[in-house]
């Protein structure tokens, strides 16, 4: 399976809690979290991967 990732948003004034990131197999193994946004508050910085 390609990976998933739980991210969390951080910011303290993002209504948003979790998401998850469906990679498919052509995803670059170096590509992390840092590489996206929150999809609601536009920050890059305050997303955070969960380790499961
Ligand atoms: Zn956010």
């Amino acid at each position: 399976m390609p990976k998933t990732l739980e991210v969390v948003c951080t910011d303290a004034d993002c209504k948003l809690d979790m998401f998850e990131l469906h990679y498919t197999y052509d995803m670059p193994d170096d590509v992390g979290v840092g590489e996206f946004q929150c999809p609601y508050c536009r920050q890059s910085d305050s997303l955070s991967e969960v380790e499961l």
